[in-house]
């Protein structure tokens, strides 16, 4: 099998760049510089430059706009939360009694409730995203087609039941999410023994690197200044140092995600060590014939995902080829990052054979793998941060469900520096702590053990046909920090 290997990512591969040599560093002093690139970065800007047309603002991108998971993702503009909600609920309460004059505490809302305004403020962002498009004539390929989680085996069925249950705990209703007979799933997808499913209609399918090409291109046409090939280095009230010089700014965003501990300072959020980079691997196919889509469908373009410990997700390019991904090798031994993003050829063979047992009649060739880096913290959920002495704001740890909620911590990363009590700066993720993640080597096998525990439970379900989620796998989501 021959097939193009990292490169970022084949949506950046196949989509053209603004030709541009990497702007001078300003030598004025910022209203805001915002290191990083990706869409907590371009969002910044993008909303920044709408409530203040006369700011100076600048973009320092160490590689080019996108170049991170924003150019490389699964391309799911989806309804998920980024994080394990009843810990977020938890802490809100906890909040609400030991610092109830506090942002979060003092919003008035439980735990449950503040989740699931967190929730409602995900669905206004996918509206938002793509209004943005429409407005500033952004083609990403958007398309509103839903995602679906499939089940193909009874523990499959039984936790999407669970799913369900705890989507309606926290803000979806009855237009939010509707469960689908096996028929019903069959005439969205035609997926080999699909027993039911998920549908979430609020979700979109869109290109990462139209959206994130798309965007610098808006912002550069709005006079934001964007220095590619420009690595910060450290990061202290009011200066950026870079490898070509320092930047000075009145408020600096720190938005690197993975490539978090690429630099120094005393940043909110980050001291320590709270997130690490864990991959996420991709393949695109060649686009398939008209034959191979009437027999499998998916004419809307849904985002497809399953139900497995070891998951996967999918979608239908506009040009009619399947990218689908999942997580093997997710982890470098401290916390090393993906370079240009080339893939482990066991990893490729994983993701085609998991797309075959899918489909199992179908022909397809692997055209592009890649994998990039998700910012991972210990619990799993995503904090947004500002320090108001030093005037710097961070976001990060979305995990695998950052193409919404990067928008969302945008704004909200606008409003904290705004210095406004507004209902997203209440919202629970601002100032979440998720502790701190493990030296090594205990890291290392602490990764390596919970993706092989839960790949084994998938194969003890599937070979015993469980109806219940196995132990192991609850074992697993506890010693991850991943139970709900
Ligand atoms: C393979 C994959 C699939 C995914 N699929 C989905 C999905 O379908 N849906 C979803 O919701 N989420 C998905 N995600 C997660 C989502 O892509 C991310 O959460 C989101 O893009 C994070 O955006 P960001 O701007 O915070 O970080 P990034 O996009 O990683 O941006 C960080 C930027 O900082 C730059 N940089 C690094 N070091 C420096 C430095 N020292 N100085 C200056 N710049 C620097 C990088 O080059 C990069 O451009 C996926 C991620 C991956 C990797």
């Amino acid at each position: 099998m021959s097939y193009f290997n990292g490169e970022a990512s084949h949506w950046l591969a196949a989509s053209p760049a603004d030709d541009i040599a990497p702007a001078p560093l300003p030598r004025e002093k910022q209203d805001l510089v915002i290191v990083g690139g990706g869409l907590t970065g371009l969002w910044s800007a993008y909303y920044a430059r709408q409530a203040h047309p006369d700011w100076a603002i600048t973009i320092i991108e160490a590689r080019h706009i996108g170049y991170g998971a924003s150019g490389r993702n699964g391309g799911w503009l989806s309804t998920l939360l980024p994080g394990n909600r009843t810990k977020f609920a938890e802490a809100v309460d906890r909040a609400r009694k030991s610092d109830p004059t506090g942002p979060v505490g003092s919003a008035g809302l439980d735990g449950v409730a503040s989740v699931s305004a967190f929730q409602a403020a995900l669905f206004d962002s996918i509206d938002e995203v793509l209004d943005v498009c429409t407005v500033e004539g952004i083609d990403a390929h958007q398309v509103r087609g839903g995602h679906i989680d499939i089940a193909q085996s009874e523990v499959g069925l039984s936790r999407l039941r669970e799913l369900q249950a705890g989507n309606e705990q926290f803000g979806y209703g009855p237009e939010d999410m509707h469960f689908l007979d096996a028929e019903a799933t069959r005439a969205h997808i035609n997926v080999d023994k699909a027993l039911g499913s998920l549908y979430f209609p609020g979700t979109a399918a869109i290109d990462p690197a139209l959206l994130t090409r798309g965007l610098g291109h808006v912002l550069r046409k709005q006079g934001v200044t964007i220095c590619e090939a420009t690595s910060a280095r450290h990061i202290r009230k009011n200066s950026v140092a870079t490898d070509r010089g320092p930047v000075y700014a009145n408020t600096i965003f720190v938005c690197l995600e993975g490539y978090s501990d690429t630099v120094g300072g005393d940043l909110p959020g980050l001291q320590g060590r709270q997130v690490i980079p864990v991959f996420s691997s991709m393949i695109a196919t060649e686009p398939l014939p008209a034959e191979a889509w009437a027999s499998i469908g998916w004419e809307g373009r849904e985002c497809l995902g399953d139900t497995a410990h070891t998951f996967v997700y999918a979608q239908r390019t506009a040009d009619d080829r399947i990218a689908l991904g999942g997580r093997g090798a997710p982890y470098a031994y401290r916390s090393g990052l993906p370079g240009d993003g080339e893939v482990p050829a066991e990893v490729v063979d994983l993701l085609a054979g998991r797309l075959s047992s899918l489909f199992p009649d179908l022909e397809f060739d692997v055209a592009h793998a890649w994998r990039g880096a998700l910012g991972v913290t210990r619990d799993w959920c995503a904090g947004v941060f500002f320090d108001p002495t030093q005037r710097i704001g961070v976001a990060r740890g979305y995990a695998g469900h950052g193409v919404t909620a990067t928008h969302l911590a945008a704004k909200t990363l606008l409003d904290r520096a705004a210095g406004d009590a507004t209902p997203l700066t209440a919202l629970p993720w601002n100032d979440h702590f998720s502790g701190q993640w493990e030296p090594e080597p205990i890291r290392w096998l602490g990764i390596r053990s919970m993706y092989k525990i839960f790949g084994f439970a998938d194969a003890w379900e599937s070979a015993t046909g469980a109806k219940k989620t196995s132990l192991l796998a609850r074992f697993g989501s506890r010693l991850a920090g991943l139970h709900e």
